[in-house]
């Protein structure tokens, strides 16, 4: 093992043991919580040591550059890739043809692009609903920041759950960034709310996932009921500049 894939694997696992804990804190079984190692911006050769040191979901942001790292890596290893980023409506096509699984889907309009896509190219896209629950400008998703709001979301979201490629799971946060994990709770605490309303209101929709949590507040998050915590520097390191846009 070299020296690279021994460092990444040492941080993978304990970021394991780290949700294990978190996981007990609340009750929750360990394995119901999957890690998503974010390699977004990173080298291929640090992609195929996270792979080495065991990930087994890579996240990606830029829907191109993940499409040639995960074509490049191939055959390496049977790993799920996940697209984490908003994905523009141009690039639904390449989301559609290459990823496992979308955490991102912020608009009716992608979905529907990616529903035709999935379509024409025979497969299924397992898809999170991403709401804005912070309510900045910057962010994408539906906006659920109050929830005097949230049955307006409704009859978007039904035709969203009905398009017949794309299978919804969850919902997916990236509460506003604080300093302190703390900061992150109630968003996460909303987000648990927002998943229990959406439940009551579509009884026969999958939403069982919860993709939240980065490297500063994932065990937040799995206190809080997380099924999927998304979680780069903390892992595979400080990301490289980007010298392209995906
Ligand atoms: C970059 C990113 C992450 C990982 O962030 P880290 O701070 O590196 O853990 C998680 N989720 C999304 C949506 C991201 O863009």
């Amino acid at each position: 093992m070299s020296e690279l894939v021994k460092s990444i694997r040492e941080k993978y696992l304990h970021t394991l043991d780290k949700i294990a804990s978190a996981a007990r804190i609340a009750n929750r079984q360990p394995e119901s919580i999957k890690l998503v190692v974010v390699t977004k911006s990173q080298p291929i050769e640090i992609v195929q040591a996270a792979i080495e040191a065991g990930a087994n979901i890579l996240g990606e942001n830029y829907p191109e550059e993940g499409a040639r790292k995960l074509q490049s890596l191939r055959g390496v290893s049977a790993v799920e890739w996940h697209m984490i980023g908003h994905v523009q409506s141009r690039k639904a096509q390449t989301v559609a043809e290459n990823f496992n699984f979308l955490h991102s889907l912020d608009s009716l309009k992608l979905a529907q692009r990616l529903d035709r896509f999935c379509g024409a190219a025979n497969r299924s896209l397992p898809v999170l609903l991403e709401f804005n629950l912070g309510g900045e400008d910057s962010k994408s998703g539906w906006l659920a920041s109050d929830e005097i709001h949230w049955p307006a979301l409704l009859d978007e979201l039904a035709v969203v759950a009905a398009l017949p490629n794309l299978q919804v799971r969850g919902l997916m946060v990236m509460p506003p960034l604080g300093s302190a994990a703390e900061f992150s709770r109630p968003y996460f605490q909303k987000t648990k709310r927002l998943q229990e309303y959406l439940v009551s209101q579509f009884p026969n929709v999958d939403l069982s996932e919860l993709s939240m949590g980065t490297s500063t507040d994932y065990e937040v998050a799995v206190q809080e009921g997380a099924t999927f915590v998304r979680v780069g520097t903390a892992i595979v390191g400080a990301r490289q500049y980007k010298t392209e846009v995906g």
